[in-house]
Order: C-alpha cells, then sequence, then structure tokens
C-alpha cells in the first residue's frame, strides 16, 4: 500500500479537486465549515463512486453541499468524442478547461465473458517460461496477466465471488504533447504544450470508467498516452498516489504501469518514492547509442550505459520484471544482430520484452518489418530465454494504436523521414 502523504505545508485549495488526498480533503472540509470525516467522504464520492458534481454527494449536510458547489467543483476534464474501433478499444477526445485536447484509450481484453481468442504468440511466452507477474494490460501480450493473478484488484473492492466481466486497461496521458520528439510517435513529432496537473492525469481515469461498457471493469491504468510521464514527475507521482488510495479507485499497483523513454533521474526517484512497487516500462527501441539517440534524442542526455546502470537499482519487488518496450522499424533496428545485441544488453536483467511493430503515423515515411521479420526477431529473443510478446495493434483503424496519439490538428506538415544509421 501507498502511503497519501501529504506534503507538509500543501495548501488543499492549491491541489485540483480530483486530486485531493483524504487528509486534503479533511481539512478542506474544515475550512467550509464541515468535519474532517465529510472530508473523507467526499474523496469516497470522487474516487470511489466517480460522482463529482457536490449537489449530488447526498451524504453531505446540505450546507456543505452547496459551500462545495459554490467552490467550482467539477470536473477538470470532460469526453469531447468517443471512436469505437471495430476490436472494441475506445479512443476518448478530452477537452480541459483551457481548451487543452489529450487522448486516453480504453483496451478491452479477451478473456473474461467473451472468451479468450487465440493467440500465436502464446507458445512463445510458454517457451520462455513467462510466469504471471507484471503484465500491465487486461488479457495482454506480456506474463503477467495470468488468470486469476490480481482478480478483485484493480477495481472497486466488492468481496463478492469472481470478476466475470472484461477486463480493460486504461491508457493515460500526461502531457499535451511530448518534449521527447520520438521519431516513430505521434505525439513526440506534434511537440509539447504543456503538462497535465494532477487532476487531468486522475480525471482521464474517472472518465474513461464512465465510458465502460456493462460488462466489462478498470483492470490495469498504463501511463504511455501522450507524454512523457517522468518529465511531469510531481503529477504523476501524485496521480499515483490518488489512483491506489485503498478509499478510492484501489488499483493494485501490480496493475499500474509508469512508461518512460529513460529519464534517469526520475527513474530512481520513482523507484525510491514508491519502493519499486510501481510496474516500470522503459522505451528501448534500439541497443546501441547511436540508433537510438537517432530515434530517441533523450539519449544524447541519458545514454544506454546510464539506463540500465538505473534498471539495475530500481528496486523491484520479487517475481515482478521491468517491461522492455522495443517498435521494430523496418530497416532501422529489426535486424538478427539487433535482436541478439538485445539478449546481451538485457542478459541480467529482470525484464520481459514487449516487440512493437511500428504503427504508421502520418509524421513519418517509417514503418513496421513485414511480420516473418518480427517473428524471427522475437525467436532469437525467447531462445535465449527471454520471455517476448508481440503486441496486438489495438484500435488502429481509430489511431488509438501506440504511437498514433497525436495532438489534434497538429499533425506536421513535412514528413520526417530518417536515413540509414
Ligand atoms: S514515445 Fe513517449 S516519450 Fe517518445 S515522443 Fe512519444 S509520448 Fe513522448
Amino acid at each position: 500500500m501507498i502511503p497519501s502523504t501529504t506534503p507538509a505545508g500543501t495548501d488543499p485549495s492549491a491541489v485540483p479537486f480530483l486530486a485531493r488526498t483524504p487528509e486534503e480533503w479533511e481539512r478542506e472540509a474544515r475550512r467550509l465549515g464541515g468535519k474532517p470525516f465529510h472530508g473523507r467522504q467526499i474523496f469516497r464520492s470522487i474516487q470511489y463512486r466517480g460522482v463529482t458534481n457536490p449537489l449530488e454527494m447526498l451524504d453531505l449536510p446540505k450546507a456543505l453541499r452547496e459551500r462545495l458547489a459554490t467552490e467550482g467543483l467539477r470536473d477538470s476534464v470532460e469526453a469531447l468524442t468517443v471512436r469505437r474501433s471495430t476490436d472494441g478499444t475506445r479512443k476518448i477526445l478530452i477537452g480541459a478547461r483551457d481548451q487543452a485536447n489529450v487522448e486516453t484509450v480504453l483496451i478491452p481484453g479477451v478473456t473474461g465473458a467473451r472468451g479468450r481468442l487465440p493467440s500465436p504468440y502464446d507458445a512463445a511466452d510458454a517457451a520462455a517460461g513467462g510466469g504471471g507477474d507484471d503484465g500491465y494490460g487486461p488479457d495482454d501480450d506480456g506474463p503477467g496477466d495470468g488468470a486469476g493473478e490480481g482478480e478483485g484488484e484493480g477495481e472497486v473492492q466488492t468481496g463478492t465471488a469472481p470478476d466475470a466481466r472484461i477486463r480493460v486497461s486504461q491508457c493515460i496521458s500526461t502531457q499535451v504533447g511530448c518534449a521527447m520528439g520520438c521519431v516513430f510517435c505521434a505525439s513526440g513529432v506534434a511537440g509539447f504544450k504543456r503538462h497535465l496537473d494532477a487532476g487531468e492525469i486522475v480525471g482521464q481515469v474517472l472518465l474513461g470508467r464512465r465510458h465502460l461498457d456493462d460488462d466489462e471493469r478498470l483492470s490495469n491504468v498504463v501511463y504511455m498516452g501522450m507524454g512523457e510521464p517522468l518529465h511531469n514527475y510531481d503529477a504523476t507521482a501524485r496521480s499515483l498516489r490518488i489512483l491506489t488510495h485503498q478509499d478510492g479507485i484501489c488499483l493494485s499497483t501490480r496493475r499500474i504501469t509508469v512508461s518512460t523513454s529513460g529519464l534517469v533521474p526520475e527513474i530512481l526517484k520513482l523507484g525510491e518514492d514508491f519502493q519499486g512497487n510501481i510496474g516500470l516500462a522503459i522505451s528501448l527501441h534500439a541497443v546501441s547509442d547511436e540508433r537510438r539517440s537517432a530515434l530517441m534524442p533523450i539519449n544524447r542526455k541519458y545514454p544506454i550505459a546510464e539506463l540500465m546502470s538505473a534498471l539495475r537499482k530500481y528496486p523491484l519487488p520479487k517475481r515482478r520484471r521491468i517491461t522492455i518496450e522495443y517498435t521494430l522499424v523496418s530497416g532501422q533496428n529489426d535486424t538478427p544482430a539487433e535482436a541478439k545485441g538485445l539478449t546481451k544488453l538485457l542478459a541480467t536483467l529482470p525484464v520481459k520484452i514487449n516487440l512493437i511493430p511500428m504503427n504508421p503515423i502520418d509524421a513519418s515515411t517509417l514503418g513496421p518489418p513485414p511480420m516473418a521479420g518480427v517473428l524471427k526477431f522475437q525467436k532469437i529473443l525467447v531462445d535465449a530465454g527471454f520471455s517476448c510478446f508481440i503486441r496486438r495493434q489495438r484500435g488502429e483503424d481509430v489511431d488509438a494504436a501506440c504511437g498514433q496519439l497525436a495532438l489534434l490538428g497538429a499533425k506536421p506538415k513535412v514528413k520526417r523521414s530518417l536515413g540509414v544509421i
């Protein structure tokens, strides 16, 4: 359990509504003429029941409800449009109060009431000895989703029989745009506009829950949408505390993954602040500094050796692993030699590897290798003993797949391509 600490001296009024801890709500309730326990009720109304209109918080005294309403308590984000893919994935365009837009994606799993779809990649998991420990998807292309693992986690605890509803993973954004400039990613190409505050991050999850189908439940949250979460560390950390709070949404830390392009000091800080309990995914994408720097400019600041050293220091709990994301870009990082290089680079780290055939974006002429090449790359990793999965493309028809989230109207005019490195 992550403590919901409130830094001394934090003025609760200055914290976004949706990101206040119960302790901060206690202080606010007192300021507004209520009792401290009313503050805890407010937290529970918002985070557990999803009620953000104070006039609907009927367990509060009428005077306090009205006082809260005059404070302007309301959602800081709203759903502008929802696009549903043929595979059930939903991309929600989120609007903030300043008209900024980000996107969040609901990705239903294929286990549960609707049955499990066969995956050609399951065999590779078994061959690699993948066991359930640290997955971040609902049905997931990774090993951490063993049947029954985490049942009852990642959603409001009801104490009832095993839940047959379909598990949904939500991918959330942390910034409007992104400053990291990865060449295969629409958010990076669009550039950085601003950080989201913690309320806007939590608000995406509250909104996402409202858009679940009746036979679905929120299971996992992945910080893999628009933006680099660790570039917006404070808001990301606060949102993690709120989402995992036992009186709120109560997501298990095992069901949350923060993905980073490799900001070394913040990786270490995340490990320290959350004792390694938050799932960590690293966008690696290359095994040499030269190639990685060309794909991901952040590598010039934190080269691969520094990144690997930080991963070794990340205080992972037993049986959990770091996820390595490797986007396969045709002609750039997809050769057997690179697969072998990856096996050497990761040899002593507790990792699982997700291979992502690059999703095409308007801003780039780069693309994925043919599936035969992807499978060959995977086989080298599996033969070396790694758990290695090929991420299925989800929501591609609504531009919701990995790397396709972009600022609306911010598509660059010039297509960016990369020469042979
Ligand atoms: S891949 Fe992630 S870090 Fe890189 S530009 Fe896209 S959103 Fe930013």
